[in-house]
């Protein structure tokens, strides 16, 4: 339980990961059990997943290996069972399945700074895609995946990460789906766990939104809880080697 704990609210609860605060870990009492609900928007059936690591610091030995490590996690993750537990959410004429990792590039250009803006990545995204032949032009089941380098502080909807969010995803225009992943570079966002384990996990619960909710609120939601992983939010398991967020199952009434 909360025990009374007053959490400053995130602006955007329905696309964050919120900071991992120990104090709520089990919040999901029996009284009234979350249930996603349909609304009708469009889904990342066999999503597509392209990641852009933006800035220079990416090109150092020990980042360039995270990224190899993200790349590969892709790889992996996107044709586990982490997909094939999502087919509850499929709806007539879509069917969630497998997906699968198309590519992945380092931008270096424009420089970041110590802040960045969910505008000011907007941008870059569109001028990757309208400018770089290796960039894949959006589709139906197109997701763009950020990563940002340690030092810089990514700011959404008057929030900051690392001070109320480790993670989001959104949407260009109903058109362009992506989600950023902010370095986990504050006890908030690691949760004690090593930063590849911390990127994972919360990159796997902006996975499985973006899937079942990719303009979000016009999927698979619940006006309470919001959306699939925020349910869930923090509560891991294993696939493989990789550490993911458990992700709510309306069937089995619980995470999984
Ligand atoms: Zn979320």
């Amino acid at each position: 339980m909360a025990k009374g704990v007053i959490l400053p609210s995130p602006h955007d609860a329905i696309r964050i990961v919120p900071l991992h605060r120990p104090e709520i870990a089990d919040t999901i009492s029996g009284a009234a059990l979350p249930k996603l609900t349909y609304r009708g928007g469009p889904l990342l059936t066999n999503v597509e997943v392209f990641t852009i690591f933006w800035g220079a610091p990416w090109l150092r030995t020990d980042l360039a290996n995270l990224r190899t490590e993200v790349e590969v996690f892709y790889n992996i993750i996107l044709t586990s069972p982490l997909m094939t537990q999502l087919a509850e959410y499929s709806v007539a004429g879509k069917s969630i399945g497998p997906g699968k990792h198309i590519g992945s590039i380092g931008v270096t250009t424009p420089k970041l700074k110590a802040s960045v803006s969910d505008t000011a990545i907007k941008h870059m995204l569109q001028s990757e895609i309208s400018g770089t032949q290796a960039v894949p032009q959006p589709g139906p089941n197109t997701l763009y995946f950020v990563y940002l380098p340690p030092g810089v502080r990514v700011t959404q909807g008057g929030a900051a990460s690392c001070q109320a969010f480790c993670g989001y995803h959104s949407d260009i225009s109903s058109q362009i789906f992506y989600a950023v992943m902010p370095y986990p570079g504050c006890s908030g966002c690691t949760a004690g766990t090593p930063v590849l384990d911390a990127l994972t996990s919360t990159s796997s619960h902006e996975l499985c939104e973006a899937i079942t909710d990719p303009i979000p609120g016009l999927g698979w939601y619940d006006d309470v809880n919001g959306e699939i992983g925020d349910i869930c939010a923090w509560k891991t398991k294993k696939i493989g080697a990789y550490t993911v967020q458990l992700e709510w199952s309306n069937a089995a009434g619980k995470c999984l």
